[in-house]
């Protein structure tokens, strides 16, 4: 496979870089169709997913992501990620567009105020022991899963904070920002089996 692209638009895409390089893997930042062009995996970072979005129209980024996401490109996407690969956003700011990809609803900033950044450990049965560490900063929920997408994580509330369908990962939270990268590691090891290219 070719390298592996994190979109470097905006948001913490230095941290994720850091992770596939930490594996060994070839890491590029994505800004251009042409570099996009050239990727066998991609990772959308946190951020804020509403300027994300408008620079990756601004960047001619967006159609080629859509068609690539739809050839089956590998993509990870963290929370402000996650939302660019949500089909369907629930409060998204006034003509803010998803990439879409996975078949779900998700509802931004969905936290709360005093809640708005907080750290908890998941069980996530597909990555077993021990549980996740997650970081979430305004952090988005997964409201509606459909028939396509599959939960990989939910709150003890039943509040749904990560997804998989075909080549798409999505989490709510930041596993950048900790030392446990079996997020990572499932997405990578996709790229690897996948072996796309455009
Ligand atoms: N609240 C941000 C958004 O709506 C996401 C926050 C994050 O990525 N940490 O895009």
């Amino acid at each position: 496979p070719g390298p592996v692209g994190v979109l470097a638009l905006q948001g913490d895409y230095r941290e994720h870089a850091a992770v596939l390089e930490s594996f060994g893997a070839e890491v590029i930042t994505v800004r251009r169709p042409e570099e996009l062009a050239r990727v066998s995996g991609l990772v959308i970072p946190g951020g804020e997913s509403s300027v994300m979005d408008k620079l990756s129209r601004m960047f001619g980024l967006a159609g080629p992501l859509k068609q690539a996401i739809a050839a089956g490109l590998p993509v990870y996407g963290t929370c402000a990620g996650l939302i660019m690969l949500a089909d369907r956003m629930i409060d998204g700011i006034a003509g803010q567009q998803s990439l879409g990809g996975l078949d779900i609803a998700v509802r931004r900033n969905a936290f709360g105020r005093q809640r708005e950044s907080f750290e908890v450990d998941v069980h996530v049965p597909e990555l077993g022991d021990p549980p996740v560490h997650a970081v979430f900063i305004r952090a988005p929920v997964v409201e509606e899963v459909g028939e396509r997408a599959s939960v990989l994580a939910a709150l003890s509330d039943g509040r749904v904070i990560a997804v998989e369908q075909g080549n798409l990962l999505g989490t709510s939270f930041h596993p950048e920002m900790t030392s446990d990268f079996r997020f990572h590691r499932r997405f990578h090891n996709r790229v690897l089996e996948v072996g796309f290219h455009s």
